[in-house]
Order: C-alpha cells, then sequence, then structure tokens
C-alpha cells in the first residue's frame, strides 16, 4: 500500500492553475500509450496524464478497458515523460492495483460516484492512503449523491479532493451528449470553496467542435482547470473516438481559451453578480427547453383526443392540476398571483397547440 506522504511536487502541482489533466479515454496497447503520452509532454502543457484503463460501459460487449496490465504501461510512460499519472477506479481492487503500480492520482467515475456502496468501499480502501482523489458528478443531477461521495473519501482520511464537471444524463438526443447544468456545478462549488473544481469538456460536449465553447464557459466560470481527453490517433480509438483530440489539436484549444482569474478586489462582486447572472441563464434555458417539451407532449395529446374524439378542455383534470401547483408554488415561496398568470399562458399556448391539432 502507499502509505508514502504525497510527494511534494505533486502538492505543488495541486496548487497549479490553469490545471490541466489530459490523455486518452482509455489505454489500448503500449504503443498508444507511449505515444500519446510522449506528444502530450512534448507540448509542455499538461500536468497530469490520465487513461482509462477499467472502463464502465453501459452496454456489455463493448471493449472493457484493457486492465491491470495497462497499469505497466503507465509506469513506463511516467518514466519516460516524468508526467505525473492519473486512473479511474471502480472498486477496492482497483485501488489496490493502482496503488501497487504508484500510481499518482486516483479518479472516480459518474457511474461509481452515483453509488454510494460503491463509494463506501472504495472510501474504506483508501484510509490511512495519502494520494489525491477527483470525485466526477453523479450520471444524474443530484448534488446530494456527489457531496455524500466526497464525505465518504474524506472521512477517510484523504486530503486533496478534486471535482470534475463532466454533465448530467438526459433521455433523448440534446446538444451535449451529457448535459451541463452548470447552475449544479456552480452550487457544488458554492458549497466546497476549497475543493479544486475542474471541467471535463469532453464529456459534457461527445463531441470535438464544441469543446472550445465548453472549456472557456468553464474557465468564465472560474474552474480551476480541465481534464481532457487526447489521443495519439482519435480516429482509430477504441473508446469514445468522436470526443478526443490529438496532442496538436489540445495545444490549439488550450491557446484558444481565455484564461480568466477571479479577481479577489473589487471585481469580486462584479464576478459573484456574474455567477449569479450565469446560473439564471441556465435555469431560464432549462425552463425554456421544458416548456418546449411540454407542448410537444400537448400536440400528441391532441392527436389522442382526435382519435378518440374527446373535448379538448377537461376542467376536472386541469382544477387537479390548479390546485396541486398552486400549493406546491406557494410552499416555494411563489406568490399565488404570478402561479396564477403563469399557469394560465401554459395553458392557453397548451389548448392552441391541441386545437391547432384537433382541427388539423
Ligand atoms: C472517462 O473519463 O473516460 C469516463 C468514463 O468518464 P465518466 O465517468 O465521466 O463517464
Ligand atoms: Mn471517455
Amino acid at each position: 500500500m502507499n502509505i508514502q506522504p504525497e510527494s511534494e511536487s505533486l502538492q505543488e502541482l495541486w496548487k497549479k492553475r490553469p490545471l490541466i489533466i489530459a490523455g486518452p479515454c482509455s489505454a489500448e496497447t503500449e504503443e498508444q500509450i507511449i505515444e500519446t503520452a510522449v506528444q502530450l509532454a512534448e507540448t509542455k502543457r499538461i500536468d497530469i496524464f490520465r487513461a482509462g484503463i477499467w472502463k464502465p460501459r453501459t452496454r456489455p460487449g463493448s471493449f472493457e478497458g484493457i486492465g491491470t496490465k495497462g497499469l505497466a504501461w503507465l509506469v513506463k510512460a511516467k518514466q519516460l515523460t516524468g508526467l505525473p499519472m492519473t486512473v479511474e477506479i471502480a472498486t477496492a481492487k482497483q485501488v489496490e492495483d493502482a496503488l501497487h503500480f504508484g500510481i499518482d492520482v486516483l479518479w472516480i467515475g459518474a457511474r461509481t460516484s452515483v453509488n454510494p456502496i460503491s463509494m463506501q468501499d472504495i472510501a474504506d480502501s483508501l484510509r490511512g492512503v495519502n494520494i489525491p482523489v477527483l470525485i466526477k458528478n453523479p450520471i444524474n443531477p443530484d448534488l446530494e449523491l456527489w457531496t455524500g461521495a466526497v464525505e465518504r473519501i474524506a472521512k477517510a482520511g484523504i486530503k486533496n479532493i478534486g471535482l470534475v464537471h463532466r454533465g448530467f444524463s438526459v433521455y433523448g438526443n440534446t446538444y451535449y451528449r451529457y448535459a451541463p447544468m452548470w447552475h449544479l456545478a456552480i452550487e457544488m462549488k458554492r458549497r466546497n470553496p476549497e475543493l479544486l473544481m475542474l471541467c471535463d469538456p469532453a464529456h459534457i460536449s461527445g463531441r470535438t467542435d464544441i469543446l472550445h465553447e465548453v472549456a472557456q464557459k468553464a474557465i468564465d466560470l472560474d474552474y480551476d482547470g480541465i481534464m481532457i481527453e487526447s489521443h495519439c490517433n482519435p480516429e482509430a480509438a477504441w473508446t469514445d473516438k468522436k470526443q478526443q483530440v490529438k496532442p496538436n489539436e489540445l495545444v490549439e484549444l488550450l491557446d484558444s481559451i481565455i484564461w480568466r482569474r477571479e479577481k479577489v478586489d473589487e471585481n469580486t462582486f462584479n464576478s459573484s453578480l456574474e455567477k449569479l447572472r450565469e446560473q439564471i441563464n441556465q435555469i431560464d434555458d432549462e425552463i425554456l427547453q421544458l416548456l418546449g417539451q411540454r407542448m410537444k407532449i400537448a400536440e400528441q395529446i391532441g392527436a389522442n383526443k382526435k382519435e378518440n374524439k374527446v373535448t379538448i378542455l377537461q376542467p376536472s383534470r386541469w382544477n387537479e392540476i390548479y390546485e396541486k401547483t398552486v400549493q406546491q408554488a406557494e410552499a416555494l415561496g411563489i406568490s399565488r398571483e404570478f402561479i396564477v398568470k403563469y399557469l394560465d399562458a401554459v395553458h392557453e399556448e397548451s389548448i392552441n397547440k391541441q386545437n391547432a391539432v384537433m382541427n388539423s
């Protein structure tokens, strides 16, 4: 077990801003790991090399990671480049293997941080160990789960904990692979100002053409750095090929980002105002998306009612929605006056949509 204190250089590195972690989604072959690590090290722009050794895949039958033998390739890559290494761990056994090979930083993926039993198992295996741990947000938008994951690792005695915002699963096709829901990450950062906060633009984007806008947004929101996927030959990658960039493309991306830092002088006010406005913008976006979805469903209901020759307005159903919503709104501190106006507007639009379908 690694009971050595963390090296001073790693502790120093933890404080570097922006902190850049890059590497392939998965370790595939020794050549791919060495080639990618050497090319990334030559850019002199990255601080830590990442690679997935055990891959939590949604469906069985696809490549599920090279396993423990890949750790030896990372040891070699570290010897060649001097870059510290990070891998994803999901079980106590994987923690043990990673520590055995002297991996410098561990990260916990979104499909693990969502599971308190796995998190406790990992935390128990880390008791008495000195290693920085990065915790990705859980796949579903639940800040309590993310917080719980952090608490379990902190209680195990881990001092350097970082958060990685990689977006949240939503049903259906969206612009992003995983919806960023920035306001949630901002709230997590507000609750844990002492923790490092990184953005993973690769998993949020799921493609390379919007990596810049996602990374820039994270930096504008005062994130401490990014964790991103880079592969020496993305087209041939075994996992996540659409979202990986070559090392030289990573340099272009990093060069195109305007690196902002939050000032602690009179600008503090403006910066916190900006963050609040950002939260409002995000929430407005989401409300709009949801309203759009609601109206689409209203159209489907219209088609259904047309087929069954049912009236558009069904007062009992509307009264039920009305009463429930007014009560919920009041409990949330929203005035009756406002919510009644809102409901009437939504209802009117919904009736118009249904009307259009039924009388088309
Ligand atoms: C990864 O970083 O390759 C990964 C599997 O990430 P996530 O847990 O965010 O899906
Ligand atoms: Mn990946």
